[in-house]
């Protein structure tokens, strides 16, 4: 797995599946570019088993997607596309990862979700950013065969300080949203990249949202959590920590 020199993203955008990244948190990801921050995407499947398209036609897709949301770095992983287990082998197969880039932030899929392998990474990316940090615990070859342990920071243990969960499809109250308001545009260009997802055809018409649709669905989304923040588009997140405040008279979000 090849990483730039150098390159340590602050921000490393977890996800099982090409096209969850730019459906959940695109637009943080893109804020966070335009503040200057640097900005990844590990994605766990290569999508063979959706209904449409091959697994290359969206390898394709995911790097045009990558390439408007502005990351740096984008690759995915080959666990079983619709089988993601929390194995050990999958749990360093992400820390390999974590220590070739280590990030401050992580950002992982909220624990509640429709599609199994959503919710799954939720628990196995916590997991591997713990174990990650453990000094006595080797991450090994990679799966690819070739050695990840090319630079010594590759095998060097690494924590992200941060871990929040993308929540936009789960139930529950956010902690916090982000304003994705000046990026809606861009992330809806992101998204629209994956043409063998979106593009209307007939192939699995009767289980996906006519093409025409979505873009009012993702907006009103990003338009309900964003007035929950007083904003106009939003995306949410849930953090296990609580926050803490420095000065009260500049906590954001107005009461009343
Ligand atoms: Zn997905």
């Amino acid at each position: 797995m090849a990483v730039p020199d150098g390159f340590h993203p602050d921000v490393l955008a977890i996800a099982a599946h090409r096209d969850d990244v730019e459906q959940t948190c695109g637009g943080t990801l893109l804020r966070m570019a335009a503040r200057g921050l640097r900005t990844a995407i590990l994605d766990l499947t290569q999508g063979e088993s959706g209904t449409r398209g091959s697994a290359e036609d969206r390898a394709r897709e995911a790097e045009e997607a990558a390439r408007i949301l502005g990351v740096g770095w984008r690759q995915a992983l080959a666990m079983p596309d619709g089988a993601v287990e929390n194995t050990l082998a999958n749990r360093l197969a992400i820390v390999r990862v974590l220590r070739l880039l280590r990030p401050r932030v992580v950002i992982l899929p909220y624990g509640q979700a429709r599609h199994p392998d959503h919710a799954i990474v939720a628990t196995l990316g916590y997991e591997a950013c713990f174990l990650s940090g453990l000094k006595k615990l080797p991450s090994g070859a990679a799966s690819d065969g070739s050695s990840a342990a090319g630079s010594q920071s590759g095998s060097e243990p690494h924590r992200p300080f941060k871990i929040v969960y993308a929540s936009l499809y789960a139930d529950v109250r956010p902690s916090f949203v982000v304003d994705i308001t000046p990026y809606i545009e861009q992330r809806h260009q992101a998204l629209m990249a994956y043409r063998s997802q979106y593009a209307n055809q007939s192939a699995g018409s009767g289980l996906f949202v006519p093409e025409e649709e979505i873009r009012e669905r993702t907006f009103a989304e990003a338009r309900h959590y964003g007035l929950l923040a007083g904003v106009r588009y939003g995306e949410p997140y849930v953090q296990k920590e609580v926050g803490l405040a420095d000065d009260l008279t500049l906590l954001p979000v107005q009461s009343l």
